[in-house]
């Protein structure tokens, strides 16, 4: 017989299924036994009668999380076992016959609560089985779902996903990078790119004039509730555009996913309103503004552009720094400051933050496209002409030649889904997290490797004391 998902059952009864899918609960009582059975796509409830005893024997030794086929017939319930706003509550399945598919160890913990009770250690050290729980899987098909929706908002706008490397080359900007070792060109390092900002805009001087990409991003950077070493991106990128353009197309996409996705949910503000930096740092304490009427309203979404940031910031030591991204453009009026090296703290970047609840969810620029003003940023930031043509050579030549005036911007989509889900940090969004010391339980990453991979590498491990 062919298999029946359990969400389809509404329309089969009547009719003799076939279910595969997993025991989720048993409850024996002697004489017949009550099973709720669960597959990708729901659950339903079972009973095993004492008049099919083959049946019956089998039930009475099945237990939590075994795998079955079951073949049974579907019934309405009697008025008065009808369980209302249940989904599936108003059948149930006189289950025929059970065939093992699989038996199962008792699981070292509960799926079928939401597991917030359970150590994060042990949920990530069993995350297959974490994986199981409704929660977690709601959450796996809502991500995919979203994924799948700004692809197509995407690509339904002239975008194409192209892919860039993940192995690539350490500069000295931004935060801190993982490193490759190469076996080919021992003593040489390849890094994981922290985002592909530097391709994408070869992309651009390349004429493909809209890029997007799911990007998986590495930093190297101590890890918080919000942050993990690595994390997914939709990464964008347009050419012949001002700022205006591309907030305008996020903020539709953005928009349109909600309402279509997520129609439970209520946007406090379209268009999305739109905060200075220094009016943000000054009403709320940070660029990135919970500026929700109501904070206990768990489907409020509070969307927000943070913009006209400044270009520059004093570090610790006093020399100048960029505030988001090295290679954004001033904003127009301020580009002949760029180029004199003057009035450095007032110059204003061509920059937008979208905010969300609180949190940064995108964040992006119009770049400079001009070689000698990507220049000028270098050398405020205190870079040798040297240092510059070493790190920097390749995009001041690309800009060089001919490459359209383009911007982009990024979404971190770990922390848009965290939000849309209510969830308490980025690791319920991903399959599989790492814990907040960097370490993966479930495969003991990071690991030792082999004296000879070591060798081959010519590398020599000094443990700090
Ligand atoms: N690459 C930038 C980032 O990772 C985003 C952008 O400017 O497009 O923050």
């Amino acid at each position: 017989m062919t298999r029946t998902y359990i969400n389809d059952l509404q329309n089969k009864v009547g009719e003799e299924v076939s279910i595969s899918g997993w025991i989720d609960v048993r409850r024996d009582q002697g004489k017949m036994v009550f099973l709720d059975l669960r597959d990708v796509k729901g659950k339903v409830q079972a009973v095993v009668l004492p008049m099919h005893t083959e049946a019956l024997e089998v039930a009475q030794r099945v237990r939590p999380e075994w795998v079955v086929r079951v073949s049974a017939k579907v019934n309405k319930r009697p008025e008065r076992n009808v369980k209302a706003g249940v989904p599936n509550g108003d059948i149930e399945l006189e289950v025929l016959g059970i065939e093992i598919l699989n038996e199962a160890e008792t699981p070292v913990f509960d799926v079928s609560s939401d597991g917030h009770e359970i150590g994060e250690e042990t949920r990530l050290k069993y995350r297959y089985l974490d994986l199981r729980r409704p929660r977690m899987q709601r959450n796996f098909r809502m991500r995919h779902d979203v994924l799948l929706h700004l692809r197509n908002f995407y690509a339904q706008h002239g975008f194409m996903e192209i892919e860039t490397p993940s192995l690539t080359k350490s500069t000295p900007e931004g935060s801190r990078d993982y490193v490759v070792p190469s076996r080919l060109d021992q003593g040489k390092f390849y890094a994981l790119p922290q985002s592909p900002q530097q391709y994408k805009q070869l992309l651009m001087a390349a004429g493909f004039e809209r890029y997007v990409q799911v990007a998986r991003c590495f930093r190297d950077e101590d890890t918080r509730g919000d942050r993990q070493p690595e994390f997914t991106q939709i990464d964008m990128e347009m050419s012949f555009v001002t700022e205006e353009d591309v907030m305008q197309i996020n903020e539709a996409l953005i928009i349109d996913m909600v309402t279509k996705l997520y129609p439970e949910k209520r946007i406090q503000q379209v268009p999305f309103p739109r905060i200075p930096y220094k009016e943000a740092m000054e009403k709320y304490g940070n660029d990135k503004p919970d500026i929700r009427e109501d904070k206990e309203d768990p489907n409020l979404l509070a969307f927000v552009w943070v913009v006209d940031f400044p270009f520059f910031e004093k570090t610790d030591t006093g020399a100048w720094t960029f505030t988001h991204n090295p290679f954004s453009a001033p904003k127009p009026e301020f580009m002949q400051d760029l180029m004199e090296k003057k009035n450095i703290e007032g110059i204003l970047a061509a920059q937008y933050d979208m905010a969300l609840n609180g949190f940064e969810i995108g964040g992006g620029s119009i770049r400079n496209h001009n070689p000698e003003a990507l220049k000028k940023v270098f050398e405020i930031m205190g870079h040798s002409l040297e240092g510059i043509e070493k790190n920097f050579g390749h995009m001041l030549t690309a800009l060089a030649s001919g490459t359209p005036p383009h911007g982009g911007l990024a979404f971190g989509f770990d922390r848009l889904m965290m939000i849309l889900h209510n969830e308490p940090n980025i690791r319920e969004v991903i399959a599989f997290a790492k814990t907040g010391e960097g370490r993966d339980p479930m495969m003991e990453s990071p690991s030792e490797i082999s004296h000879e991979q070591l060798q081959e590498l010519g590398i020599n491990i000094t443990k700090k004391k």
